[in-house]
């Protein structure tokens, strides 16, 4: 099975077979799956430009079925969302991320900041931040090495309540970010209005930036204008070496991609975090 992409939803089905999943049959498989603990978080590395060292990861989830195999989120997040066990499955990822991020502090590692992506259902529940206060209270995790990815299409819904969750989040001591930028519709104003962290530049403005000026002007001026508001600025799905270097000359604070790292599996995370540290 091919690692990533739009692809492996047409390699996925023939694989499946018999079990051709109904929607009913996803539903009682993810619930199953949760239960007997086939998920799992991968970490992708971000890379600070300045540096060039890790600062952090994003926590990408895997479900690791006992038939099918490793299978991608973007098989499984859309239904999870449409029947409500994306509640459930989004306690479980803040969970299981608390825990990692303590045990590799608890190995020595440098602090590193885990991103978490919230799924709109999530973000849109009343008692949002009592939940995630409560989470964090439960594994001892501190909030502070934390920033909830949100999307442009969660925010901009309803922008009173928004920002009301915005500010009890941000009271927790987690970050925030605003991720796939420039894909959805938001009113510029509320860059300032919101108090958000970061803004993460889709990749599909990062695909050309190497051989498309257009692409490029677009990158450039997302960045400045994020460095003015005083705003983290990460560009995603940096693939090549040229990308990189136009990102270092436009100030781009960090980086992520398969060019510095595929999402891995947790213990290899933690080995490169520790081979940089050697270095
Ligand atoms: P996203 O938040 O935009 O995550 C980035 C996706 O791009 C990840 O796909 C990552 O593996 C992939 N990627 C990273 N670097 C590169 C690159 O250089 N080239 C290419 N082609 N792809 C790259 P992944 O892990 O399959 O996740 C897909 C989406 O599923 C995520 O998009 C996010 O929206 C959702 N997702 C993943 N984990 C969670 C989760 O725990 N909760 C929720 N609600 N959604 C999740
Ligand atoms: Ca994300
Ligand atoms: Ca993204
Ligand atoms: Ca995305």
């Amino acid at each position: 099975v091919k690692e990533h992409g739009r692809n492996s939803v047409r390699q996925f089905i023939p694989e499946m077979g018999a079990t051709a999943i109904s929607r009913l049959n996803m539903e009682g498989a993810l619930r199953r799956g949760l239960e007997r603990g086939e998920f799992a978080l991968h970490y992708q590395p971000k890379i600070d430009l300045r540096s060039n060292k890790i600062v952090g990861a994003e926590a990408l989830i895997r479900w690791h079925h006992p038939q099918i195999g490793l299978i991608h989120p973007i098989e499984f997040i859309s239904l999870a969302e449409q029947t409500g066990f994306i509640l459930l499955l989004g306690e479980w990822v803040l969970t299981e991320a608390c825990r990692q991020q303590m045990a590799w502090q608890q190995q020595g590692l440098p602090s590193l900041k885990v991103a978490i992506n919230m799924s709109s259902r999530q973000f849109r529940q009343e008692d949002l931040s009592e939940r995630i206060a409560a989470i964090f209270a439960g594994t001892g995790a501190d909030p502070r090495n934390f920033i909830l990815e949100l999307t442009e299409s969660m925010v901009m819904q309803d922008v009173d309540s928004t920002l009301i969750t915005l500010r009890a989040l941000k009271n927790l001591g987690v970050a925030i970010s605003l991720d796939d930028f420039g894909t959805g519709y938001s009113s510029l104003s509320y860059l300032r209005k919101f108090p958000i962290d970061e803004l993460k530049i889709d990749k599909s403005f990062i695909n050309d930036i190497h051989e498309n000026p257009d692409d490029a002007a677009i990158a450039s001026a997302i960045i400045a204008m994020a460095l003015s508001l005083g705003l983290q600025v990460v560009a995603e799905g940096v693939e090549r070496k040229e990308q990189a270097d136009l990102l270092i000359g436009m100030r781009c604070n960090q980086v992520q991609g398969y060019y510095f790292g595929r999402p891995m599996e947790a213990a290899s995370f933690a080995k490169a975090v520790s081979a940089q540290q050697d270095a």
